[in-house]
């Protein structure tokens, strides 16, 4: 029992059609059954008299047919009357095939498990499951349990797979007994079949509670099996192989020259620990992190000196095309001065000129290269490359991060990121990155005061707008995505453009959006960059990067319907120069508990850190990690902040078990992430 044995096990035992549908719910192992674990669990154990049947729950009733007929109003649907002695109910079925009416032909005694509700004839229960029987036949011993299923697969057959391998192998232990006595959790076989195989003894709701002894065991499992991951990641790359980086500090020192200020101390800090760290024949796997504004562009810089001057490459990645165009300028403008050719690469760039930037880059003239993800695409091979950096890391898939990683021989990794990792997943997810954090802003920037008004007073903001660029600023004037359509975003972007023109036509209001084509999203850019042009209507494309310090007003129409990370990062435009700067929040109403609860905490609060938590409780992390669209195995019972005792504890133990039971820690992994590992590395 207590031995960490082969739990690997063999192919699922299903015929190829099952074993389809039963992969797509991840299940591909036979042991992936025994962590199939219910949703909820049906009550078929107690049978109600129909007339005493409460509301409000699922309940099973038993009673002879008395009428079955199709009807055709207000839609087609099946009406069934069943009655007992106590009473009579109608079951009514939308979707319905002629066995259903066979079934429930009058004069059959069915089980119906279903809600009871009040319909417009008397009781009624909406679909039931319903099953023929005898009178006296007798009733389920303890609860069903429901599964999350596919189309096509139904509950007793995957309850019927399930018990089997429950029964057909010992679940060997993967946690050392002292270890599992000291943190009092039940044995793993105990926990599987007590969820599966719940006794008379326990209730529904008692089986849904995470807090049931059975669960705790499995969200520690799953918890612990994700810290393991994480440290043999950690571990493999502090044992893998990448160069040593170490240059003289030249172009670092005629850099810093040029800039008209010094680095904050903050800047220092995680400057040298960059540094430090690339100076290691290991892979730097760094996230920097600074709330908007804190000046990570030009830590990015000077580590990408550093590796220049060790002779080595540097690839700058950015999430859209307008934020690598700025890092390009601006990068180039920095190190152009020093003799360093950088090279810039995005899809939109033609054929013949890409094939220019690629052979720069294969042939090692190009120092740094800037780009979007077109820097990683298979046509670009480096000469020499020695350190990645990835700016606004949060922004880009795990696949995305994963092919980076792949590119190359294993060079350093350098991301950073405006929006701070709250602790729970710092502890979780990106447990194996080291972490550098920019903790102060550079000095003499002037508060941002944020305002809220209702768009019905949209004048007023015009001439607040107006009044901003009499005082020589400038302005941006951002249309959110709305209900994800680009279409629809697109349009208001254009109607408000030409709105403004009319109510402005003493300033230059310029439109960008991402339809336009890079040459014509650079040329606005640089226009309104120069002053020429006073306002810039944006669609959202200008939320992550966008530097303009002449800036000082931002207004965002419908507020209300904005991430808070992005609420944030759009506000972060303006406050970068020395003059007040403020940024009016439009919301359209009436507005939602959640919007209201939302914008009160963008209002009160201006540092990223604090609205990323707030953020967290109110969205969840499955945003954050933008696991939806990279495949990223998220946790399937365990809940980041509901159990985070649990977590800590996990983390507490895993170098213990790595250390002392290694292969309980081997078996442990392959019964929870086998195959998926990888997943968890990037
Ligand atoms: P972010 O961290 O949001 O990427 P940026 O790197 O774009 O911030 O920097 C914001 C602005 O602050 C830029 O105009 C940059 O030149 C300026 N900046 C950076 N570091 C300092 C500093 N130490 N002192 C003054 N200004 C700085
Ligand atoms: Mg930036």
């Amino acid at each position: 029992m207590n031995s960490p044995a082969d739990i690997a096990g063999q192919p699922p035992l299903a015929a190829p059609a099952t074993a389809k549908k039963l992969e797509k719910l991840g299940i591909r192992r036979r042991f992936d059954l025994v962590l199939h674990l219910p949703l909820r669990y049906e009550d078929e154990t107690h049978l109600y008299p129909i007339a005493q049947a409460p509301y409000g729950q699922a309940v099973l009733v038993e009673g002879e047919v008395t009428q079955c007929e199709v009807q055709f109003r207000p839609r087609r649907q099946l009406v069934v009357q069943i009655e007992d002695k106590s009473g009579k109910l109608v079951l009514r079925f939308i979707h319905f095939y002629g066995s259903t009416q066979q079934q429930l032909a009058k004069g059959r005694r069915v089980r119906a498990l279903g809600e009871v509700r009040r319909g417009f004839f008397g009781d009624e229960m909406v679909h039931p499951k319903i099953r023929e029987v005898h009178e006296g036949d007798p009733l389920a011993d303890s609860l069903t349990p429901v599964y999350p299923t596919v189309n096509g697969l139904t509950q007793p057959v995957l309850r019927r797979l399930i018990h089997a391998e429950l029964k057909a192998q010992p679940l060997p232990e993967t946690l050392p007994d002292e270890m599992r006595r000291s943190l009092g959790l039940m044995p793993f076989a105990d926990a599987v079949q007590l969820l599966h195989r719940p006794g008379p003894e326990y209730s529904a709701t008692q089986l849904t509670d995470g807090n049931l002894p059975a669960w705790q065991r499995l969200k520690f499992d799953e918890l612990l099996a994700q810290q393991l991951s994480m440290r043999l990641a950690y571990r493999a790359r502090r044992q893998g192989s990448a160069p040593v980086i170490a240059g003289d500090g030249s172009l670092r020192a005629q850099l810093l020259a040029s800039l008209p200020f010094a680095l904050t101390g903050a800047q220092q800090k995680v400057l040298a620990e960059i540094v430090s760290d690339i100076a290691l024949p290991h892979p730097m796997n760094r996230l920097l992190q600074g709330d908007v504004g804190s000046g990570k562009t030009v830590v990015a810089a000077l580590a990408a000196l550093a590796a220049i001057e060790a002779g080595f490459q540097v690839a700058l990645m950015a999430p859209t095309e307008i934020l690598a165009e700025q890092h390009y300028v601006k990068l180039a403008a920095w190190l152009a001065p020093l003799g360093i050719e950088v090279a810039w690469l995005s899809g939109s760039l033609r054929k013949k000129a890409r094939g220019e930037m690629a052979a720069k880059i294969a042939g090692g003239e190009a120092r740094l290269a800037v780009g979007t993800h077109a820097l990683f695409q298979d046509d670009v091979s480096f000469a020499r490359l020695g350190l990645v950096i990835v700016d606004e890391q949060h922004r880009f898939g795990v696949g995305q991060r994963l092919a980076l990683q792949e590119k190359g021989a294993a060079p350093h990794q350098l991301m950073m990121s405006a929006t701070p990792i709250p602790r729970t997943l710092a502890m979780s997810f990106y447990a194996d990155l080291d972490v550098s954090v920019i903790d102060e802003l550079p000095p003499g920037r002037t508060p941002i005061v944020t305002k809220l008004i209702n768009a019905a007073r949209r004048d007023e903001v015009v001439a607040f707008v107006d009044k901003a660029c009499r005082e020589g600023n400038q302005v941006y004037w951002v249309c959110p995505l709305i209900e994800e359509s680009e279409t629809l975003q697109l349009q208001t972007a254009v109607d408000t453009h030409a709105v403004l023109v009319e109510d402005l036509p003493q300033w230059g209001v310029g439109l960008v959006h991402g339809r336009m084509k890079a040459a014509e999203k650079a040329e606005v850019m640089g226009r309104f960059i120069r002053n020429e042009l006073q306002l810039l209507v944006a669609t959202t494309v200008i939320e992550v990067g966008v530097d303009v310090p002449n800036a000082s007003l931002m207004v965002i129409e419908h507020a209300e319907r904005m991430g808070l990370a992005q609420l944030h990062q759009l506000r972060g435009r303006v406050g970068r120069g020395a003059a007040k700067s403020s940024c009016v929040l439009l919301f359209e109403t009436p507005l939602s508990e959640l919007a209201k609860a939302r914008l009160k905490v963008i209002y009160e609060n201006t540092d990223g850190f604090e609205i990323a938590r707030q953020d967290l409780n109110i969205r969840g992390p499955g945003e954050f990690l933008g696991a939806r669209q990279s495949g990223l195995p998220m946790l399937r019972f365990a809940d980041l902040e509901a159990d985070i005792e649990l977590l800590e504890a996990a983390r507490e133990l895993a170098p213990q078990l790595l250390q002392r039971w290694p292969q309980y820690a081997a078996a442990h992994l392959t019964r929870w992430l086998a195959g998926r590992e990888h997943f968890l590395k990037a």
